[in-house]
C-alpha cells in the first residue's frame, strides 16, 4: 500500500509551532506551558501583556489603571488602511484599547507601578495613549513613593501619529527624571524587540535595564544600519549577550526568573516598603 501523506487539513491546527530561532518542532501545549520559551534552544517567544502582568506580578495584585484611554486619529492618516480600522483590528486581538496595559500591582509584597507593552497591538508602537500610560505610570509610583517597571516590546515611536508620538518620547523621559529626582527606584525591562523611539527614550532610561536573552535591541534595524554604512555588522549584533557585553544593559534574566530577580533589586533599592 503506498504511502499516504496527510493533506493540511487533517493535520490538527495550532498544536505544533516552529521555533523561530532554532527551527525546532514544538508541541504548542508545551510552548506555552514553558512560557513561550523554546526547550531546544531557549528562544523567548512573544507573550501578551496580561500573561506577562501575571506572571511578574502577585497572584491578584495587579489593580488595571487607566484602560479607558484610547487613541485618537489626529492626522487622518491613511495608508492603505485608515488608522481607525487598524485600532479596530488591534483591539479585537488583544481586547485592550491600546498597546499598553498599566497599573498597580506587588511583586513578593513589595508595593510598585507597572506599565507593560504588546507587540501583538500594532507592533506595540507608542503613540499618544502609550507615552501617556507609561508616565502616568511613572507619576503614579512616584506619588506613591514605589518602584515604577516597564516592560518594553514595541517597534518604536507609531507613524500614524506623527510628532504627536515624538513628543511621547520626551514626555515619557521627564516623568523619569523627576521619579530619580525623588531617589525612587525606575526599572526598565526589555524584551523582543525593542527599537526605535521606545529603545530611545524610557526604555533606555532605567536605572537598572534588564533584557530577556535573546532579545533585539536597538533604535534602527540592523539592515538600515548595513545599508547606511556600508559596513558588515558584528555577530550577535544587537541582541541582548552582545549589548551586555558593551554595557547597554546591566543583565539578562529568563522569563521564568523575572519576578524574583525584580523582588531581589527592589528588596535591595527599598528593603522598608514590603508589606504583606
Ligand atoms: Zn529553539
Amino acid at each position: 500500500m503506498p504511502w499516504r501523506f496527510r493533506t493540511k487539513r487533517e493535520m490538527p491546527e495550532g498544536v505544533w509551532i516552529k521555533c523561530k530561532s532554532c527551527n525546532a518542532t514544538l508541541f504548542q501545549k508545551d510552548f506555552e506551558a514553558n512560557l513561550a520559551v523554546c526547550s531546544q534552544c531557549g528562544w523567548h517567544g512573544p507573550i501578551g501583556a496580561r500573561r506577562r502582568i501575571a506572571l511578574l506580578t502577585d497572584d491578584g495584585s495587579f489593580d488595571e489603571r487607566w484602560s479607558e484611554l484610547h487613541p485618537k486619529d489626529w492626522l487622518g492618516f491613511n495608508d492603505k488602511e485608515r488608522y481607525p480600522d487598524k485600532l479596530k483590528k488591534s483591539v479585537a486581538r488583544t481586547g485592550s484599547l491600546e498597546a499598553a496595559v498599566a497599573g498597580t500591582a506587588k511583586i513578593d509584597g513589595h508595593p510598585i507601578t507597572l506599565c507593560v507593552l504588546d507587540f501583538a497591538f500594532m507592533g506595540g508602537s507608542m503613540g499618544s495613549v502609550v507615552g501617556e500610560k507609561v508616565t502616568r505610570t511613572i507619576e503614579a509610583a512616584t506619588d506613591a513613593g514605589v518602584p515604577a517597571i516597564v516592560v518594553s516590546q514595541s517597534g518604536g515611536a507609531r507613524m500614524h501619529e506623527g510628532a504627536v508620538s515624538l513628543m511621547q518620547m520626551a514626555k515619557t523621559s521627564a516623568a523619569i527624571e523627576r521619579h530619580g529626582r525623588k531617589g525612587l527606584l525606575f526599572i526598565s525591562i526589555l524584551t523582543d524587540p525593542t527599537t526605535g523611539g521606545v529603545t530611545a527614550s524610557f526604555a533606555a532610561l532605567g536605572d537598572v535595564i534588564i533584557a530577556e536573552p535573546g532579545a533585539l535591541i536597538g533604535f534602527a534595524g540592523p539592515r538600515v544600519i548595513q545599508e547606511t554604512i556600508r559596513a558588515t555588522l558584528p555577530e550577535g549584533f544587537q541582541r541582548s549577550e552582545f549589548l551586555l557585553d558593551h554595557g547597554f544593559i546591566d543583565r539578562i534574566v529568563e522569563r521564568k526568573d523575572m519576578k524574583s530577580e525584580l523582588a531581589r533589586i527592589i528588596g535591595i533599592a527599598s528593603p522598608s516598603r514590603k508589606e504583606a
